[in-house]
């Protein structure tokens, strides 16, 4: 299982290569991160052609013995912070990876403007294929569309039209067991990285793949079933989530003050109770229907912490969405980059830094990287990273020279070292 795809959107190529031995112990974010190093000049614009956008699988994927081993992580340089972000995501896109012996996805490059693709990725390698009448589609769309033309069992990560604008809080969508893409690898803006580079989706298909081979199966079996009886052995792992889903935590976190709310102004929120795990429950189950109160995401999941909330017709509402079409009546063009950082996304999820809409490098950045995980100090530490070293893009438009050496190097270490 050492696949790797790199998908060139610029020359509308995808090539097959081998995972280098010295980074075949790493899976995930460690992969992510340890390419996007190697690979990225970090004064790229994220949203421009030089990024690389990074899909990783943990290094059990496609073993359904180990317990959440299908999740897939999302690697970028992030146009929301301006450092490496791995996004992080469940549904069943790992897990099929992983089944045709993939570690990695590596798209590069961008699409001619007005070229939108799908990555389509099966036993045989991966091809682009043009998304035709996908573009402007929201998720369930997208997903419902390319199920219909390539079978219900393959798996989708999609983005909506927020990630083909370029909105910095765009994520990518997931497709789950049932085939809804609402696994979502959300944070840092992924979903605009791919929206620029002319991916509206990826497509794989495992039929023909395998679980990927193990040495020694008995003694891999019996440590699989340790580490599922440690998870059903604990509170949370084992009662919490499997009974509430991860709601089960809002209570919980609200009380101790560290609940994210009023964009991350506030610790607790006056209405927590309403959005409980509790209260969730017992909406669920009072609805009946489609609603499950606990359900997996990915096969071979024990903690089983997702839930299925039904509307109060007690059915999903996103589902059947096909037949709505495209989200009609908004104007889709392919935003240029400073008006994708200065647009309302950016205005609602952002803080200005003192230069004028249009003017300047980053002018919205958001507060979660502010006091969200990896925030706090580290959040303004890049920050001032940000306004010592603008963008080269920047520097090169308003005719500006290059900060010294050493001034970058520090700048440098403290965007990649800080998320
Ligand atoms: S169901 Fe919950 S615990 Fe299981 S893989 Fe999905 S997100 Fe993780």
């Amino acid at each position: 299982m050492d696949r790797v795809l790199r998908v060139d959107m610029s020359a509308l190529t995808v090539r097959e290569e081998t995972l280098p031995t010295d980074l075949r112990a790493l899976g995930g974010r460690g992969l992510c991160d340890k390419v996007l190093l190697a690979e990225l000049d970090p004064l790229c614009d994220p949203l421009g052609p030089h990024n690389e956008l990074v899909f990783a699988t943990g290094i059990f994927a496609g073993l359904v013995s180990v317990s959440s081993s299908g999740r897939i992580s999302v690697g970028t340089k992030s146009p929301l912070t301006g450092g490496i972000k791995e996004s992080n995501g469940g549904g069943t896109l790992g897990h099929k990876l992983g089944r045709l012996g993939y570690r990695m996805v590596v798209v590069e490059g961008q699409a001619p403007t007005d070229q939108h693709f799908v990555l389509k990725i099966d036993k045989s390698g991966g091809s682009l294929l043009p998304a035709t009448g996908l573009w402007g589609a929201r998720c369930f769309v997208s997903a419902e569309t390319l199920r219909g033309e390539h079978g219900p069992k393959v798996s989708i990560a999609t983005i909506g039209p927020a990630g083909e604008r370029g909105y910095l809080l765009s994520g990518i969508g997931v497709t789950d067991m049932e085939g809804g893409p609402n696994r979502y690898c959300a944070r840092g803006g992924v979903g605009a990285v791919m929206g620029k580079r002319g991916l509206k989706a990826v497509v794989v298909d495992d039929a023909g793949g395998a679980e990927p081979a193990v040495a020694d199966r008995e003694g891999f079996k019996a440590a699989a079933k340790r580490l599922n009886q440690a998870l059903m052995a604990h509170p949370i792992t084992g009662d919490t989530y499997p009974r509430l889903g991860t709601p089960g935590l809002v209570s919980f976190v609200n009380q101790i003050g560290a609940f994210p709310t009023h964009n991350f102004s506030r610790g607790s929120f006056e209405a927590a109770d309403e959005i409980s795990g509790e209260k969730l429950y017992d909406t669920i189950v009072e609805r009946g229907g489609q609603g499950r109160t606990t359900h997996s995401c990915m096969p071979g999941c024990v903690i089983r912490s997702s839930n299925v909330f039904a509307n109060k017709g007690a059915a999903q509402p996103c589902r059947g969405r096909a037949a709505d079409g495209p989200a009609r009546g908004w104007p889709l063009e392919r935003r240029s980059h400073s008006s994708a950082r200065t647009g309302t996304a950016g205005r609602l999820s952002g803080r200005r830094l003192g230069h004028p809409p249009g003017s300047g490098p980053n002018l919205w950045i958001g507060q979660a990287s502010r006091r969200g995980p990896g925030g706090g100090a580290g959040g303004a530490f890049r920050r001032l990273a940000w306004a010592l070293v603008p963008p080269r893009s920047w520097l090169q438009s308003h005719g500006r020279r290059h900060p010294p050496a050493k001034r970058l190097a520090v700048c440098h270490q403290a965007r990649f070292a800080l998320r």
